[in-house]
């Protein structure tokens, strides 16, 4: 074998030096950039270059599930590397691909019975945005005026331009506000400040009945509703109010609107239950897939949807209702067996089960943090928490956001061997759903602390 020529592997500072100025990180100032290089990992902990542990307490930015080197998550992709790596969905097909398609028709909410693979969040919704275009274009009674969207204030889809239009976090989306076409608003559900006159038990109706004007008087030309069920995550942790999920599957099938479940962040265990929408026993008419799909290993996304769309778009090639679309890596072998995988290990680890003390833990943690002075708000839904500082805790005036206060405690946690990521002023706790009760305890007292320190300072 050829050895490399002696002093190529580069040193630990040209490595930092190297991702400082050639790498351009997402979501991230790189003038302000300080590297942080993860080496390896293993179940819930993560390893640096110089041999530092931390705690993953984001699952590696909300996707991983049962945890890094996965023994049986492993294997699968070494098992699938053994018979090939990549096959193109275009025209062609691979068994593991379509054995992961049945099994999550077999798992998602009744009638969801076909499955358009693709590789991230954002072209999962864009898949699902397309799709219900052409659906009203070319089905049987075709309605071609419904090319409207209705968001939801502050959601968050994915950042290409589709994505973008429909989401609305005005310091990630406005400069782009030229290149985005027209969505309608429905004001998203925030239970921590809630509207003048609206209290915790009609806030779901108040809510509702915004959303029911704007169908009534735009559904002609409205195609497709698109939301984050329960959770809405980027926006910062913001919870639905019990029975709104359930309302706008009612609201957009009586006014003839599509609805999107954009469960990149919420599916897989996340809340609890393997999707959302079973809380609230809902069946969109488009599930959109990514995150914890492949255990956080792969880029893999998947849009389900019914066979009523599925239908509108059959007819001889020269009919031309083909859905002309695709990801280069869409139904990729090697991700689709770590997806496969991955819910096997629900089953064989009854993960879903063993959630139940740990989400109990996490309350624990919680009613005692948001008791802390300069804490809002401590919210939970599952295992996910957002945890809200506030300048001031009874006018709810929030910190300064460019006072970083999100950041100094996760900075804080940081050096007690606990990564997080916060949301502006929202801490976040969403650890793999592996993370053990002590691994637990140590990644909530780490932001404690942080919140002590960065406040009292
Ligand atoms: C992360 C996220 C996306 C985008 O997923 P990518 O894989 O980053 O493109 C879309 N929707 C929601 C709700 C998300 O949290």
């Amino acid at each position: 074998m050829l050895k490399p020529p002696a002093g190529a592997e580069p040193t630990r500072d040209q490595l930092e030096r190297w991702d400082r100025e050639i790498v351009w990180h997402a979501f991230t100032q790189m003038a302000e950039y300080e590297p942080l290089i993860i080496e390896r990992a293993q179940g819930t902990t993560l390893v640096d270059i110089d041999g530092n542990e931390y705690l993953d307490g984001v699952a590696s930015v909300w996707c991983n599930v049962h945890g890094h080197r996965h023994p049986r998550l492993d294997a699968a992709i070494r098992e699938q590397l053994d018979r090939v790596a990549h096959v193109t969905s275009l025209g062609t097909s691979n068994p593991t691909t379509i054995k992961l398609a049945k099994r999550l028709t077999e798992l998602a909410p009744e009638g969801l019975g076909h499955v358009f693979f693709s590789d991230d969040g954002a072209t999962a919704v864009e898949v699902a945005l397309k799709m219900a275009l052409q659906y009203w274009r070319q089905r049987q009674d075709p309605r071609p005026d419904k090319t409207v969207y209705v968001a939801l204030g502050d959601a968050y889809h994915g950042d290409t331009l589709g994505s973008v239009s429909v989401g609305g976090v005005e310091r990630f989306h406005a400069m782009f506000q030229p290149l985005l076409f027209e969505v309608l608003r429905t004001p998203a559900p925030d239970f921590y400040r809630l509207p003048e006159g609206v209290t915790r038990e009609n806030a779901t109706q108040h809510y509702l009945r915004a959303l029911e004007k704007l169908l009534a008087e735009q559904h002609q030309r409205i195609a497709a509703l698109v939301v984050e069920p329960l959770v809405q995550a980027a926006a910062g942790m913001r919870m639905h109010p019990v029975g709104y999920v359930r309302g706008l599957r009612e609201l957009t099938r009586r006014y003839d609107v599509l609805l999107i479940a954009d469960e990149v962040a919420v599916g897989f265990g996340r809340t609890g239950k393997m999707f959302a929408c079973e809380h609230e026993d809902v069946a969109p008419d488009f599930l959109c897939l990514a995150k914890g799909l492949s255990g956080g290993y792969m880029p893999v996304a998947a849009t389900l949807t019914t066979d009523e769309i599925w239908q509108a778009f059959l007819g001889s090639y020269a009919d031309s209702k083909t859905f002309f679309h695709g990801h280069t890596y869409g139904g990729n072998p090697l991700g689709c067996a770590v997806g496969l995988a991955t819910l096997e290990v629900f089953d064989e680890e009854r993960t879903l089960a063993n959630l139940v003390p740990k989400i109990a833990r996490l309350e624990q943690h919680l009613a005692r943090i948001a008791e802390h002075p300069h804490v809002g708000d401590a919210r939970q839904c599952g295992m996910i928490a957002g945890i809200e500082l506030v300048a001031d805790k009874q006018t709810r005036e929030p910190f300064p956001w460019h006072e970083k206060h999100g950041h100094r405690v996760c900075e804080w946690a940081r050096t007690q061997g606990v990564l997080v990521r916060p949301l502006g002023n929202v801490l976040v706790v969403m650890p793999p759903l592996s993370v053990s009760l002590d691994e637990l305890d140590r990644i909530c007292q780490a932001i404690e602390g942080g919140i002590v320190a960065v406040t009292e300072a």
